[in-house]
């Protein structure tokens, strides 16, 4: 009982593949003398199953990293692909780990839920079997398996665990992850290994809050003199708090050494929206920062939610309005999704039962029934178009842009960066005008369903044009851009 297969899908186009948890607990099990397979599974995707089903099978413990989006699939898959076989196969992740109760009630194949980042329990279920085992792909004690087998030239880590910060909505704080900061000459000597050895110029740093207020400074300033000594031409996004003030000058050294994109969360500008939830970033703070970025040439990326309980209707054009004014509107993912409402947060009580699934986090009408109305209805004119393509289509451009600015290759694309701009505010124009409609009317009329499938087409005609002369042309930044879909390579 020695072999642990760890399986996950993927739930970020805009990442690398790589599971940090899952990378690092294997590293773990490696030290306890297991030996560990990763495999990243894709939905609906048979075929290559078919090609993994015996490695998969052949391992005596099956871990299952399982996440919201993908629970309903994953666990009919691993339910009746394991029925001929006795294996123990535990479930982890934070979604796993939030619903546990209800997942062993009605599953009970799952031998147990546990929690992979939580060393005392692993020791308990994997007691160590004294020789460790070696495998190649473990870099700065993160197993890169699926790293490895990645074309592009992107890559997950991270600099700290944890968040000092409340949000309602949030697991991190729910689950009261421990807080751990990495010594930065660590973080430096990763991105070097990772750069030498797997070939990756582009660092997403999935910390909850790389940045969080001030006293983050002197660790930054670190950062930036090291990663300045090592003179490496990389590119690197962090997360980071509006909560605090940022300096401008720590800023700009950061893109000094490689800063191309931050992402950080407005979450919604209504003061009742902050109130309820322990947020709050002012849309004239958040509009600030987004110039000084735009200045710098530093491309950004937001969280943010249209829809909550308690979210009253005249709210709604309030935060379109927003989203018009920073040109965001071509991201339906933030108006599609309602905020969830986590098992044991303050706001479960409002949550009804649905014993078909296991997710309930969406289990609640909105409160004012004009927004419940359009709620469905956005979702409705948005269902008629992908819309993490849709988004693709414009973050992707950007950040190919960001890049070829910093190489000083401007020149080659002004014709691109214009054709991006144009289609940009056409599209930003479009939406805005669509959504605002509707707002007004409270219905979704078939002209506007064909009009956001035109949208959609322009947008794409614009990036597949784009994309395939930075193919030609500057295929290395290329391959550095995340490809925006499910698959592990597009190459
Ligand atoms: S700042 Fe981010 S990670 Fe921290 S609690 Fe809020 S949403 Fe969660």
């Amino acid at each position: 009982m020695n072999k642990i297969g760890i399986c996950y899908f993927r739930s970020l186009y805009s990442q690398s593949a790589c599971s940090l948890s899952v990378g690092k607990v294997s590293d773990y099990l490696l030290n306890r003398g297991y030996k560990t397979n990763l495999f990243l599974l894709k939905k609906d995707d048979y075929v290559s199953l078919i090609t993994k089903y015996n490695k998969i099978m052949e391992n005596d413990i099956i871990i299952y990293k399982t996440n919201y989006k993908d629970f309903e699939y994953g666990i009919r898959l691993f339910e009746n692909m394991c029925r001929k076989y006795n294996k123990n196969i535990y479930l982890t992740g934070p979604f796993a780990i939030m619903n546990k109760d209800r997942i062993i009630k009605k599953y009970p194949f799952v031998t147990d839920v546990i929690d992979i980042q939580n060393s005392e329990e692993i020791n308990q279920i994997f007691s160590d079997l004294g020789n460790k085992v070696k495998k190649d792909s473990v870099i700065c004690g993160v197993d890169r398996e699926i790293d490895i087998q990645e074309k592009g030239h992107y890559i997950n880590l991270e600099a700290s665990t944890g968040c000092i910060y409340n949000c309602a909505f949030c697991h991190i704080k729910l689950m009261n992850y421990t807080k751990t900061e990495k010594k930065i000459e660590l973080v430096i000597n990763e991105i070097e290994q990772l750069h030498n050895k797997l070939g990756k110029n582009y660092f997403i740093f999935n910390d909850s809050v790389f940045w969080k207020n001030n006293n983050d400074n002197e660790r930054i300033e670190t950062f930036i003199k090291l990663l300045k000594e090592k003179n490496l031409n990389i590119y690197f996004m962090i997360y980071l708090s509006l909560a605090g003030k940022i300096s401008d000058e720590l800023l700009k050294k950061l893109k000094e050494v490689g800063l191309i994109r931050v992402f950080f969360g407005v979450e919604n500008v209504s003061k009742n929206f902050s109130i309820q939830n322990n947020k709050y970033i002012s849309d004239v703070d958040a509009e600030n920062f987004i110039n000084k970025l735009e200045n710098l040439n530093i491309s950004y990326h937001i969280g943010f939610m249209l829809f909550s309980k308690e979210t009253k209707y005249d709210e709604l054009q309030e935060n379109i309005d927003f989203l018009y004014k920073i040109k965001k509107l071509f991201r339906p993912g933030m108006l599609v999704e309602k905020m969830r409402i986590l098992p044991n947060s303050k706001d479960a009580k409002y949550l009804y039962n649905d014993e078909n699934n296991i997710d309930q986090a969406y289990n609640y009408i909105i409160d004012d029934s004009k927004v419940e109305k359009f709620y469905i209805i956005i979702n409705q004119l948005f269902s008629n178009i992908n819309i993490r393509n849709f988004e693709q289509f414009f973050s992707g451009i950007k950040i190919g842009l960001t890049i070829i600015k910093r190489e000083n290759l401007i020149n080659d694309y002004i014709e691109y960066e214009k054709k991006y701009n144009n289609t940009l505010n056409y599209i930003n124009d479009g939406v805005f005008k669509i959504l605002s409609k509707m707002l007004k009317k409270l219905e979704l009329t078939e002209a506007e369903i064909a009009e956001i499938k035109n949208l959609y087409s322009i947008a794409e005609a614009n990036y597949i044009e784009f994309m395939s002369y930075l193919k030609n042309h500057n295929k290395n930044i290329y391959e550095t851009i995340p490809h925006g879909t499910e698959d592990l390579n597009i190459w």
